[in-house]
């Protein structure tokens, strides 16, 4: 067994710092934790004196390439205990004027070039809870979307929602609205734990409205199952999996627990509200045993975190978005993309309705992107599919003219390799099980160690595809 020196620090510049530990369970110990890929690594914050005329120049540019659109109903009925989403309590009476709100905000751009510019692949109402809106409201908000955004013919229209309160007159209003698939937050189909969790839904109630939803027969359903939850067994996950997989479903999410700071459960677990505490060195034997479940059901893997059933099933959106597609955002709280930079619309929800009531843009921050974004979207876009396009980092990387930079991320990808997280095979870098269960820390290493590279101003020499320090093209 090798012990890498590891810093675990953003910028290290040693490459043993990102490298994996070489051990013969690489799924337990090839790194010390889970780690998040921020958002915004690599990018500049715009001051906030230019923000004006850089939103200017944003919303006159037109859109090129794949787009999607995020509408954010940012309103929980309560604060799930491992959520760090949560935003606003849910009042009923808050409904109609947030969703004039959010009409009035796909309003305002509809002929500038950012919005009115090339089709709309994808819209997804997110939250918070979107199906704890009124189901008039639901409506008015999703054909607002189909009136003032350019739909792609195929458009995927993806409403969020927990089965507590969303109703068959809800389900029906989304429907007559052009909605054709529901994300449903279950997270585990066990009625103890998720009462403790601050989920309300029973277990039969959550599988009678899953039922109802697939009987329907209108719309791609797919479902939130979460693993590594405290006092849930590798069992009780399989269980949960084949509960969900005889619901008749068409995809499923399956994410691990992440203990986030400021969440309720970190105090819950402190207090020691669970009896078995979460385990994080157990979570890749959950993930493990998740993957051979699915897998026995036929399920495919169309990225590591999510499976389908179905072919009805795309999970467009979140493959877009993931590989830099442009992004409009609208609500509370939304993040978007464009013309080359990320920007958050106002958080606060009392100044984004007298914002947008006023007729003008409720942006709060604006991020410029990498210059290198096209290799960092390829990057961030292969690994979240669990294989990487050689050919298409290698061209990526001649587009910043720093094809060294594949040889510099030659050794840590064949170290990597080694430690039993990819295969490497006729152009593409594979990830293992190991692999995808640890995508996102690897994400984060590489192009942590790209931008040090960067940073750092390395020589060009080689090219990605001909750097062969062991014997394998990468
Ligand atoms: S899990 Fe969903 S309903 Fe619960 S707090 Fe988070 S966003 Fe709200």
């Amino acid at each position: 067994m090798h012990q890498a020196r590891r810093t675990d620090e953003a910028g290290a510049a040693s490459i043993e710092a990102y490298f994996a530990t070489e051990t013969d369970d690489p799924l337990a110990g090839a790194f010390a934790g889970k780690r998040a890929v921020h958002p915004f690594l690599g990018m500049r914050p715009v001051p906030d004196g230019d923000r004006p005329a850089t939103w200017a120049a944003m919303r006159t540019a037109r859109r090129d390439g794949k787009s999607v659109a995020y509408v954010h109903v940012p309103f929980c009925e309560n604060h799930c205990l491992f959520c760090g989403f949560y935003q606003n309590p849910w009042r009923a009476s808050d409904g109609p004027a947030y969703a004039d709100a959010v009409v009035a905000d796909l309003a305002r751009d509809r002929d500038a070039p950012c919005q009115a510019s090339g089709p709309v692949h994808a819209v997804y109402f997110g939250g918070g809870t979107p199906s704890a809106l009124a189901g008039r409201d639901l409506a008015r908000m999703i054909e607002a979307a189909t009136r003032y955004l350019p739909l792609a013919g195929d458009c995927e229209i993806t409403v969020e929602g927990r089965v507590h309160g969303f109703d068959d007159d809800k389900v029906a209003a989304c429907l007559g609205a052009g909605v054709n698939r529901f994300s449903i937050g279950v997270q585990s189909f066990d009625e103890r734990l998720r009462r403790r969790l601050g989920r309300k839904a029973g277990r039969r109630e959550i599988v009678s409205f899953l039922e109802r939803l697939v009987a329907g027969d209108r719309a791609a359903i797919v479902i939130d199952l979460i693993y590594g939850l405290p006092e849930q067994s590798l069992d009780d996950l399989e269980a949960d999996i084949r509960m969900a997989a005889a619901t008749g479903i068409d995809g499923l999410d399956l994410y691990s627990l992440n203990l986030i700071p400021g969440t309720p459960l970190i105090p819950a677990l402190e207090r020691g509200k669970f009896s078995r505490p979460v385990e994080p060195g157990r979570l890749g034997s959950y993930f493990e045993r998740g993957s051979q479940v699915l897998a026995a059901h036929r399920w495919e893997g169309i990225s590591t975190s999510h499976w389908r059933r179905t072919t009805r099933e795309r999970n467009l959106y979140n493959l877009l978005v993931k590989t830099g597609a442009s992004c409009l955002a609208f609500g509370s709280g939304a993040g978007g993309f464009l013309d080359g930079r990320s920007y958050r619309v106002d958080r606060d929800l009392g100044r984004y309705l007298a914002t947008v009531a006023a007729g003008e843009a409720p942006v709060t921050h604006i991020m410029a992107q990498a210059p290198h974004h096209t290799l960092l979207n390829a990057i961030k876009g292969g690994m979240e599919s669990g294989r990487l396009d050689i050919a298409q980092a290698t061209a990526a990387l001649a587009e910043i003219g720093g094809a060294t930079i594949g040889a510099a991320i030659q050794p840590l990808l064949e170290q990597w390799r080694r430690a039993g997280l990819l295969r490497l095979s006729d152009g593409w870098l594979e990830l293992t099980l190991a692999g995808r269960f640890w995508q996102v820390s690897m994400t984060q290493r590489l192009i942590e160690w790209i931008n040090h590279n960067i940073d750092a101003g390395i020589p060009s020499a080689r090219t990605l595809s001909t750097a062969k320090p062991t014997g394998e093209t990468v």
